[in-house]
């Protein structure tokens, strides 16, 4: 999608506009922006056509938590689709709108295989492994939607995971893992999961939360979160099922010094829900570090110098300051994640942060907070590597921190991050939705709702 325009600077109404925008209080910014922005997801990804092909059982192997030498197959069955973009656009980082096709219940089984086999292996190689048995299996979208997963096949995945866990676990823990956008998870769904996969399933399912700053939530990432989102963590709970919080690092428009107080808060607020008994009940939650896919407004705004992928010295930082801030225990709950990417994503041109230089300095940064385990000594570890790195890395804007530690994001930071918003949603509106040009700020705003 090609633009000439989307760099110009604003006529000063345009910019007046956008300036009063950003005062207004978060709750009626989002109400303005969102349907401007979901406006413009819907474009991009017209104009982008389908990029991520899910059309085969794909994996990838991820470090087992709690055994270094172990890793644990995470699988992703084909899929028409994430169906939350259908109808709204999407979430600006991520482009699993992707048409694909109809899951199969062979599709199901490939998937199950892949799991239970390298099981089988693992625990024929090292029997004196008495870890457990993880099953991570997963739709490009949400496991629990039925317009993504026929109940038929997501019963039938139930029925197997049961069968392993009650002839071949060998009384091993077997943990079944997935994710699901938090609106299709629903009392039902979590009795008949239960009730099918019997008493002695563990059960962990991921939920996108991104950030618990509404602005970046809804105002940037259109994430369209249920307002009740802690109560639906909470049901959850009450239902025997773990919930894994998902974080996102690096959104466009904060500055790198914003990114890090909002990644430390938001993970400090999930880590401290509590449920009906006042106790906390997240024991695993991702920080998930940006990357950039075709086809969504993270690329876009990337291609227009309007965003940067964030630095592994930021990311690192924000380890630090939660290994200070944070218990020993609340800590080790945080993994990192999106260092590394299954091969069909990468095959669709995701790219990841990381470096192309083998002998730059920030790989042994890297290379810790991709094996992140969350111990003390991993900790000390990365405090160590990053203390010896002297040289800038060539393929990364300079880190600019330390920071000055603040709880999560200040008025001010607020009014920036809005103005920024507002500001790059306007100047797209003119740039590739040819009905909005010449539109003042306010008319492009009443012509989305
Ligand atoms: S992040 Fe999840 S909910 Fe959002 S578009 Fe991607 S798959 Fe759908
Ligand atoms: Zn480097």
């Amino acid at each position: 999608m090609e633009n000439t325009d989307f760099k110009e600077p604003l006529p000063e109404s345009a910019q007046r506009e956008i300036e009063r925008t950003a005062e207004l209080p978060d709750e009626e910014f989002v109400g303005e922006v969102r349907p401007v922005l979901r406006g413009l997801l819907k474009e991009i990804r017209k104009a982008e056509g389908e990029l991520v092909r899910a059309d085969e059982v794909v994996y990838h192997m991820l470090p087992s938590p709690d055994n270094p030498e172990r890793e644990n197959p995470l699988v992703v069955m084909p899929s028409r689709g994430c169906g939350y973009e259908k109808g709204s656009g999407g979430c600006s980082m991520c482009n699993f709108g992707c048409e694909g096709r109809e899951t199969t219940r062979e599709d199901a089984d490939t998937a199950l295989d892949i799991i239970f086999d390298h099981n089988r292996r693992w625990f024929a190689e090292h029997p004196e492994d008495n870890g457990g048995v993880v099953v991570n299996i997963n739709e490009p979208g949400s496991f629990l939607s039925d317009r993504e997963l026929s109940p038929e096949i997501r019963d039938h995945i139930y029925k197997r995971i049961r069968e392993y866990q009650e002839t071949e676990a060998q009384g091993r823990a077997v943990v079944m893992v997935t994710e699901s956008r938090l609106d299709q998870i629903t009392e039902e769904k979590l009795i008949e999961m239960r009730e099918k996969l019997g008493p002695d399933v563990i059960i962990d399912i991921g939920v996108g939360i991104e950030s618990t700053d509404l602005v970046v939530e809804e105002g940037i990432f259109n994430k369209g979160k249920p307002d009740d989102w802690q109560e639906k963590m909470r049901m959850m709970d009450r239902h025997g099922v773990g919930v894994t919080p998902h974080l996102m690092f690096g959104a466009p428009f904060l500055t790198e010094e914003q990114a890090i107080n909002d990644a430390v808060k938001s993970l400090r607020d999930c880590l401290e829900i509590r449920n009906d008994k006042g106790e906390k009940f997240v024991n695993t939650a991702l920080l998930m570090v940006m990357n950039r896919r075709p086809g969504t407004l993270v690329d876009y705004l990337a291609r227009n110098e309007e965003h940067q992928m964030p630095n592994v010295m930021a990311v690192a930082e924000t380890m630090e300051r939660l290994g200070e801030e944070l218990s020993p225990e609340d800590f080790r709950k945080i993994m990192v994640f999106g260092l590394v990417g299954p091969k069909n994503l990468v095959e669709a041109g995701t790219e990841y942060m990381t470096c192309h230089d083998e002998s730059c300095q920030c790989n042994s940064v890297f290379g810790i907070l991709r094996e992140w385990r969350g111990t003390p000594e991993n900790l000390k570890r990365l405090k160590d590597a990053r203390a010896s790195v002297t040289d800038a890395c060539p393929n990364e804007t300079a880190f600019q921190g330390p920071y000055k530690r603040q709880n999560g994001l200040s008025p001010e930071n607020k009014r920036q991050i809005k103005e920024r918003a507002a500001s790059a949603y306007y100047r797209m509106s003119q740039t590739i939705l040819p009905d909005k040009r010449g539109m003042g700020v306010e008319e492009v705003i009443k012509s989305f709702e």
